[in-house]
């Protein structure tokens, strides 16, 4: 089995495997471990990744890039459409409301959804890890901003399934270098003792995360994270590019936003620039030839006024810094150190901005680019059965308050924080209703103005087949709702529990027979916060669409649920973060329910409980038809590209032997090969060029294969001649040597 962590950035990939007891960054066939996020669409194939990086301004129709803060996003939102003015291809909306892009492939107006370009991007991940590891490779660590909501997440998991990944978890940026950290570190405190606090801070390209995390020996515990998604390196490229907009306008008389071609240089030469700006503080250059009407461009900036021109940007870099230490109450003392990741971390300002918040040098020892991948990595091989690592347990938390709703018989709304923001995650909650029809909860983010994303609706669970108890009364429904090993929300489990008369039962091992101890009737949540009780059924909410298993993310966990299963009666379940098969479930802060499981109880009442069907209705929902829809149009553009590759190999090796021969037959061959044979070979080896470049560019593999075959034909005799004349002196030395 595979162990490969994936780091996919809005700019840029990496990708590290578990090999040989180590964790490594593997390169791809340009012998480069930086794999840009670029997809490009062209008439014949796709070119992913570096291959695809010379479209950028080739072919900028057909070339998307910076689509990782697109997934999972409807089409509408405003960030979408303040997006769409700096993309030079064309976005349009998906049926689903989605995004998706219109382009030109194959000859023809396509359009591809965000999932199906993430996951051509991930298909060429696995490729490339593939090549390297030498074998198959299914199970991956993704890595997500930490900031994502469930339905980009949900997104991206589907991505993943569409390029015929598994991916065992969606690990958050931010904790995927904390693993990183922590996971060699011999000298971390006992875990009795007061733990090591560390702040991560990762600048990429689109966004910004921070995350404060707790360690102790064999442990992290994410305390919070925050964010400003939208302030990332990219930022400051923009900023720039305007800036010299306007100065060519002034100096060159040229209009750089009448121009997508020259946009897009611009912003590249800016890129460059502001990178030559982290290192040098003087006066830096930028050229670009042939930029607009023929003319070339030149213009210049120094670090000072790059400061100037970013003062907005910058402004905002402390922003999350500052909210993330008041959240999580931390004071600068019980701060160990500041590790930043992540390229525009590079750029001194923002240094000196995190420097100044925490009051001490942020360290560099992390590999800024590498560090996510390493970590995801870790977490793929401790997720995996088949790889023995160091026992790593990883409590993450939620960066949303998620709250669950729902219609009381009286039309009065009931309304919990079921988890709060920070709670720890993976968890799982046991509620209790008391209800005689179906009913509905609705998962939302509790405050959305503080989530990165426009619609607070997670989704709607109804809960059917319930039914009043045989006396008329309400019936005693559980409910199990839960944050999963992705952070995403949902109702898992739904039962029934009715009382069993007090005569003795005979447990005959069917599993709708369980035991239950009294001791649930201290510890539902509802009695902390006003999900009471309720004594009428209501009316079930009407949304749902399919019947799909919402277990569908969960489906590494079974062990999980089952172990959360017998513990029914508390309300808490903290998960195991999947290093093993649920042993450890009570991990970390397990609070009390451990102990409430594992004391021996007294009194006992025979229940039985009955599973619920749940019915789900989620925002954006990917549907498993139109998964399996992408996944078999991913296959077929899979075979199409091998073609394609087979092809343009087998047509160089005609080339390639065409160049060769025409040579050699004057020269090395030259001896070999009469001078009738040979017009009539070059004369051959000519027309085969000619037909290469015309119609004979685009043909079938075996049409090359025939046609090198007959020049080989000519060809191989004097090759032959020149081997066996060349060898015998050879075999007559060594002949020599024996003797
Ligand atoms: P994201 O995490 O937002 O999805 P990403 O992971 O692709 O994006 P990174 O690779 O961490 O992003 O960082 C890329 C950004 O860092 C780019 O904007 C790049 O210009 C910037 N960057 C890289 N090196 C430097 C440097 N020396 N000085 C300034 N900026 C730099
Ligand atoms: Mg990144």
């Amino acid at each position: 089995m595979s162990v490969v962590g994936c780091d996919v950035g809005n700019l840029s990939c990496f990708i590290a495997v578990a090999r040989q007891g180590g964790i490594e960054t593997v390169a791809n066939e340009y012998s480069d471990r930086n794999t840009p996020s670029i997809v490009s669409l062209t008439s014949k194939e796709r070119e992913i990744g570096s291959a695809a990086k010379s479209q950028i301004i080739s072919n900028f129709k057909n070339t998307i890039t910076n689509f990782k803060r697109l997934i999972g996003r409807p089409f509408n939102d405003p960030f979408v459409q303040n997006e769409i003015p700096n993309l030079p291809y064309k976005v349009v909306e998906m049926p689903s409301g989605g995004v998706g892009f219109q382009v030109m492939y194959g000859g023809e107006q396509t359009v591809f959804s965000v999932e199906q370009i993430y996951a051509m991007l991930l298909t060429k991940l696995k490729v490339i890890a593939e090549t390297n590891l030498k074998k198959p490779v299914n199970d991956v660590v993704i890595s997500v901003p930490s900031f994502y909501s469930d339905t980009e997440r949900r997104a991206l998991f589907a991505a993943s399934k569409v390029a015929g990944l598994h991916c065992l978890r969606l690990f958050n940026d931010t904790t995927a270098v904390g693993l990183a950290y922590g996971i060699y570190k011999q000298d971390l405190p006992a875990p009795e003792e007061k733990p090591r606090n560390v702040i991560f801070v990762d600048v990429g390209h689109s966004a910004m995360q921070v995350s404060a995390v707790a360690f102790n020996k064999g442990k992290l515990k994410v305390l919070g994270v925050s964010f400003d998604p939208y302030l990332g390196g990219r930022n400051f490229d923009r900023k720039m590019a305007e800036h010299f907009a306007v100065d060519f306008k002034q100096r060159y008389k040229v209009d750089v936003t009448t121009n997508k071609r020259a946009g897009i240089r611009l912003l590249t030469e800016c890129e460059k620039l502001k990178k030559t700006l982290s290192s040098n503080s003087g006066k830096m250059t930028l050229n670009i030839e042939c930029f607009m009407e023929d003319k070339d461009v030149s213009g210049s900036m120094t670090r000072a006024m790059f400061e100037e021109i970013c003062a907005d940007l910058l402004e905002r870099v402390d922003k999350p810094l500052k909210r993330l230490v008041e959240e999580t109450k931390l004071k600068k003392e019980d701060i160990y150190s500041v590790e930043i990741v992540g390229g525009s971390t590079r750029i001194p300002a923002v240094k000196a901005i995190i420097t100044q918040v925490f009051g001490m040098e942020p360290s560099t020892t992390m590999n800024a680019d590498e560090a996510v991948a390493r970590g995801c990595a870790l977490q793929c091989a401790m997720l995996s059965p088949t790889f023995k690592v160091r026992d790593f347990t990883v409590i993450e938390c939620c960066p949303y308050s998620v709250s669950l709703l729902w219609k009381a018989p009286l039309e009065e709304e009931g309304n919990m924080d079921i988890f709060p923001k920070h709670h720890q995650a993976p968890f799982s909650k046991m509620l209790t209703f008391y209800r005689k029809e179906p009913f509905a909860l609705q998962a939302k983010y509790s405050n959305p103005s503080e989530v990165a994303f426009p619609c607070p609706d997670i989704g709607s669970f109804t809960i059917n087949n319930v039914v009043p108890t045989k006396e008329g009364e309400a019936a005693k429904v559980k409910v199990k709702v839960r944050i999963n090993i992705h952070g995403v929300f949902s109702v898992t489990q739904a039962s029934i529990v009715e009382k069993l008369p007090e005569a003795p039962v005979q447990v005959n091992g069917n599993n709708d027979v369980s035991m239950e101890t009294e001791a649930e009737a201290n510890v539902k949540p509802e009695s902390q916060n006003g999900a009471k009780p309720q004594n009428e059924g209501q009316t079930p909410m009407d949304t749902q669409q399919n019947e799909t298993n919402t277990e569908e993310m969960n489906s590494e966990t079974t062990n999980q649920e089952t172990n959360a299963e017998q513990k029914e009666q508390s309300d808490s379940v903290p998960e195991n973060n999947g290093q093993d098969d649920g042993k450890n479930a009570e991990n970390g802060d397990a609070k009390d329910s451990k102990k409430k499981t594992e004391k021996p109880v007294e009194k006992k009442k025979k229940t039985k409980s009955t599973d619920l069907p749940i019915l789900h209705s989620l925002f954006m929902e990917i549907s498993d038809t139109d998964i399996n829809d992408m996944f078999e149009k991913e296959g077929k553009m899979i075979m199409h590209d091998k073609q394609e590759m087979e092809k343009a190999d087998a047509r160089n090796s005609v080339e390639e032997y065409v160049y060769d021969m025409r040579s050699k037959v004057y020269e090395r061959f030259e001896k070999y090969i009469s001078e009738e044979d040979r017009t009539v070979f070059v004369n051959t080896l000519q027309q085969t060029e000619d037909w290469l470049y015309e119609e004979g560019e685009n043909e079938q593999k075996n049409v090359y294969c025939t046609k090198l075959a007959e020049l080989k034909k000519m060809g191989d005799p004097v090759v032959r001649r020149y081997t066996e004349d060349n060898a015998r002196p050879d075999a007559f030395n060594q002949l020599g040597a024996a003797l």
